[in-house]
């Protein structure tokens, strides 16, 4: 079993700004900790270097005109919106991240790895024609295409456990039924993008194929991975995808600055292990993970360390949490229960699992 892990020096330039919560100095902190905990001295990891995405892979996605304006803002060193700056330097990191993932999914299909972590990855508050929260190009979607059009795969699933709504990428995909999109977040009315909600299920012919699991804040390990063993490793089991892609970073840790949910770091390696054991059973194993979110500085690094050793299967990680985490509220796993009901009531009709 071989991982690739995409990495290029250059990820570090995808720095935001002083006052801003994304810096760029995460990408060093978290290569240090794979290479102090002997990540790379594993003989079945290897290192993947990205190149630029082209202008022709972002337009699988992105619209011509968002594009140039991207491109231009970047020239003038002018902000997208208030969150989301843009400058060469910046748009460079991007188009290195795009080209991660394409390059991570890549290595799969050519036989070179048998799964791969995308570090960086995940914009998935990115649309066909509008970026925000921090993110300019899709990079997940720009890989759903490439996958599709030169590797002719039918059918994906993507898991996004980032602890924002992956608005951009539901977009993208919110009548398409060959891309099930399967997100747990906090829930959308305490945190941005605001939307999310259990009854948005997608339409068209990709009604049912759009699945949201909205979680309180302050929701642990425990609550989470079991709304994650009712929702998606049924339908993963009965969607029968080609290959998982799954996106999110660090920020639905309980100590995390803009989230509020309750991972811990042995959370997220129990979450990883969950997906792997899902794509060794449906897809071969076949699966890019893509960790790139994370506001608190100290716990991104073994967040980041767990989710990668779940991929790498190790049996145990030594890392853990710089904090005690917190206790559970008495309701949090009431709601959640209530919630995944809800949400197999309303896809009853497109799910065998779910009657
Ligand atoms: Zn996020």
């Amino acid at each position: 079993m071989r991982v690739g892990i995409t990495y290029h020096e250059k990820f570090s330039q995808y720095d935001l700004g002083a006052a801003h919560p994304f810096k760029g100095d995460r990408f060093n902190n978290v290569m240090n900790l794979f290479k102090e905990q002997g990540l790379f001295r594993l003989p079945s990891v290897s290192l993947l270097k990205p190149e630029l995405v082209t202008l022709r892979d972002l337009l699988r996605i992105h619209d011509k005109e968002y594009l140039d304006r991207i491109f231009r803002l970047a020239e003038e060193n002018k902000p997208y919106d208030m969150e989301t700056p843009v400058s060469p330097r910046i748009l460079e990191a991007a188009r290195l991240m795009v080209g991660g993932a394409i390059e991570a999914g890549k290595a799969i299909y050519d036989g070179r790895v048998d799964r791969a972590v995308a570090l960086g990855g995940g914009f998935h508050h990115a649309g066909r024609d509008y970026g925000g929260g921090f993110c300019l190009f899709n990079d997940v979607a720009v890989l759903v295409e490439v996958l599709r059009e030169e590797y002719a795969v039918k059918r994906l699933l993507i898991l996004d456990y980032d602890v924002h709504f992956g608005n951009g990428t539901s977009d993208i995909y919110y009548s398409d039924p060959e891309v099930l999109f399967i997100s747990l977040h906090q829930d959308p009315r305490t945190i941005y993008p605001g939307t999310g909600f259990v009854d948005e299920i997608g339409e068209g012919a990709g009604e049912g194929y759009n699945i949201n699991v909205p979680l309180p804040p302050r929701t642990g390990d425990q609550t989470y991975l079991e709304a994650l063993k009712q929702v998606f490793v049924p339908l993963a089991e009965e969607f029968k995808p080609e290959i998982i892609l799954a996106n999110g970073g660090s920020d639905a840790h309980f100590a995390d600055r803009l989230g509020n949910l309750g991972l811990t770091v042995k959370g997220f390696f129990k979450l990883s292990g969950v997906i792997v054991d899902v794509a060794e059973g449906v897809c071969g194993g076949k699966l890019v993970l893509l960790p790139g979110s994370g506001y608190n500085p100290t716990v991104l690094p073994p967040c980041w360390y767990a989710l990668t050793a779940g991929v790498v299967g190790l049996e145990k990680i030594g890392v853990t949490d710089p904090y005690a985490p917190p206790v559970e509220p008495g309701l949090v796993r009431q709601k959640v229960r209530k919630t995944v009901s809800e949400l197999k009531r309303l896809l009853r009709k497109y799910w065998r699992s779910f009657r």
